[in-house]
């Protein structure tokens, strides 16, 4: 991947050649743009010009071109030429001839109209014989004695100018005088100064003749021009730069100008030289900023792709550590599973021999159970056998009954033990508590009566409940507790067993307290434990509470000991409350199995 820096570079190179590119190129541009419009502007500027000059040209021409052909026609008229004769007197006809000519003068709208004798005396005049016109400049009947069309341009001092023209007259092919027709260019020059630009005429000799700025009149053009390109000609109070177009009018050799203002050139040159220059740096700035947006991108990109590099190379590592550490966690399970499978068989081995102990310790339990009455039995029917041999038969008879009662209650152990080992009854539903510990009573009364037990309290609230369970299970778990509490009350002045129970949320608390000797506290956690009794050999076997425990735990309820405070012990049960149900049925779940105290 190309390094940031030499991307820099590279833009820095590229940057410096597009910048010269754009000098050249804009340089080309403003040049071509200036060039262009300059040339716009001057062709419009001598377009308008060029059209003023040939409107000017043709109306002077026109003017001109009446009063020239008019001496020519009026000589060849005969009433012109009878002018010229002298009455016999030799008086010249004045009269006739002024008349004549103020009419022409007066149609023609010329300045004057005049006749001449040969000798340049004039014969008449339209405007009299004081007017200027009424002296005709030799030249003028000089040209005419030739038969030619004399002209001449004429200034009479101030601003008073005209063109006169002049034809000779002949009779009978004798030059008699003179027709002179003098121009007036009042009108023409009226019709220039409307224009804004300068009109002039100049003659061969350089000199204004006509101009829209009297000022310029019958002044050489010099006093108004100075040399240059273009020729700068005084406007106003100053000299400013004109285009001259110039017409020639071959007729009278004369030069018609019209001055051009050449400022919409030079704006023109202006704007488009600022015109075109903003174009470029406007197109160079946007190529600037592309470029630079350009290089900002592939910086971006490169960035990009060096963070996604990098994060591929973290990813790859922590891939890396990942699958290390996976490794030693396989191996860690590995050497868990082997210590689970060592602590499963260790506690296998120790269930087995806990199973082996918890045997033994039946065995030994049951071996003394059973061999203390079985001696017994021996011994009593050893006895019968003698009392027989002697005839004692009433001794015998007692011996007989012993041993019924030991066969008895060996026959109850055997029952009792047959019940640990069968399966409860599985049905769970709303029973009784009342009646229950009613029943289980029934059973356990005599047992408390035999122990000199007479107060056996159960609590009011116990007959209104009702609690999920077994109804036999649940019997068999009151009168468990009950014959314990019996038991424990041996000897006991004032010995009282009670029963209670209560609502606790979706709980009912059953009680069974005694105000016995109460259970030590080292002996409290082992209670519930298969075998556990401290009864003497004979009285207990030690798995009364371990049934009462599975029947409750059965029942998804738990059981508790311990011991009240004013002494004795307490046996709490808590078990899921029930609805009492509309139609109970008495529930038959087991046939035996009450009542079965240990
Ligand atoms: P067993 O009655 O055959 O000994 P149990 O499982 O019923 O077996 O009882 C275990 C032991 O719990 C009894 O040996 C006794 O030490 C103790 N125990 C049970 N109930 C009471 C009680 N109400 N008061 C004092 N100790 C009791």
């Amino acid at each position: 991947m190309q390094s940031r820096v030499a991307i820099e570079k590279q833009f820095r190179l590229i940057r410096t050649a597009l910048f010269v590119a754009w000098a050249i190129l804009s340089a080309i541009i403003v040049a071509w743009s200036v060039r262009s419009s300059t040339e716009r502007a001057y062709s419009d500027v001598m377009q308008k010009a060029g059209e003023t000059l040939a409107v000017q040209t043709e109306i002077l021409s026109g003017v001109l071109d009446k009063y020239r052909l008019l001496p020519p026609l009026l000589s060849r008229q005969s009433s012109i030429r009878t002018l010229f004769v002298r009455d016999a007197a030799g008086n010249a006809q004045t009269i006739d001839a002024r008349g004549t000519a103020e009419a022409i003068a007066g149609m023609s709208a010329a300045r004057d109209v005049a006749f001449f004798f040969p000798d340049g005396a004039l014969l008449a005049n339209a405007r009299g014989s004081s007017a200027k016109s009424a002296v005709a400049p030799p030249e003028l009947i000089e040209v005419a004695r030739q038969g030619r069309l004399g002209r001449a341009a004429l200034s009479y001092g101030g601003d008073d100018r005209t063109y006169a023209f002049s034809f000779g007259v002949r009779r009978d092919g004798k030059f008699v005088g003179v027709v002179v027709v003098y121009v007036d260019f009042y009108r023409v020059e009226a019709a220039w100064a409307l224009s804004a630009r300068r009109i002039f005429v100049t003659d061969k000799s350089g000199t204004v003749f006509l101009a829209n700025d009297p000022a310029w009149r019958l002044k050489p053009l010099s006093d108004f021009r100075q040399a240059g390109e273009p020729a700068r000609y005084l406007i106003g109070d100053g000299f400013e730069q004109r285009l001259d177009l110039t017409q020639r009018l071959p007729l009278l050799e004369w030069d018609l100008h019209v001055l051009a203002d050449p400022a919409p050139v030079a704006t023109a040159r202006l704007s488009a030289a600022s015109i075109a220059t903003l174009a470029c740096l406007l197109a160079g700035l946007i190529a600037l900023l592309a470029l630079r947006r350009n290089e900002m991108a592939i910086l971006r990109a490169r960035t990009d792709r060096a963070t996604a590099l990098r994060l591929e190379r973290v990813v790859r590592d922590r891939t890396r550590a990942l699958s290390v550490i996976n490794r030693s966690l396989s191996h860690e399970v590995e050497v868990r599973r082997t210590a689970e499978e060592r602590l499963r068989k260790t506690q296998d081995e120790l269930v087995q021999t806990a199973k082996l102990a918890a045997l033994g310790q039946m065995s030994a339990a049951l071996s003394h159970e059973y061999n203390q009455p079985l001696a017994a039995i021996r011994s009593y029917a050893d006895n019968a056998l003698r009392f027989i041999d002697r005839g004692a038969t009433s001794e015998v008879s007692a011996n007989l009954s012993r041993i019924n009662g030991l066969v008895e209650r060996m026959a109850e152990l055997s029952r009792t033990l047959l019940s640990f080992s069968r399966k409860p009854g599985a049905t769970i539903e709303p029973v009784p508590l009342g009646t229950i510990v009613d029943e289980a009573l029934l059973l356990a009364r005599p047992r408390a009566r035999a122990a000199g037990i007479a107060n056996i309290h159960v609590g009011q609230q116990v007959s209104g409940l009702y609690v999920q369970g077994g109804r036999i299970r649940l019997g068999q778990v009151i009168v468990n507790l009950v014959n314990n509490a019996i038991d424990a009350l041996a000897g006991i002045p004032n010995a009282r067993v009670e029963i209670d129970a209560r609502r606790e949320g979706d709980l009912i608390i059953v009680t069974v307290a005694d105000n016995g000797p109460g259970i030590s506290p080292e002996e409290l956690p082992k209670v519930f434990d298969p075998f556990f009794t401290t009864k003497g050999i004979g009285e207990g076997i030690g798995i009364g509470l371990s049934i009462v425990d599975n029947i409750v735990r059965d029942f998804g309820g738990t059981i508790v000991a311990s011991n009240r405070p004013e002494g004795g012990a307490c046996f709490t049960v808590s078990l899921r409350a029930a609805s009492a149900p509309g139609d109970a049925p008495d529930n038959i779940e087991e046939t035996a199995g009450i009542g079965l105290g240990v």
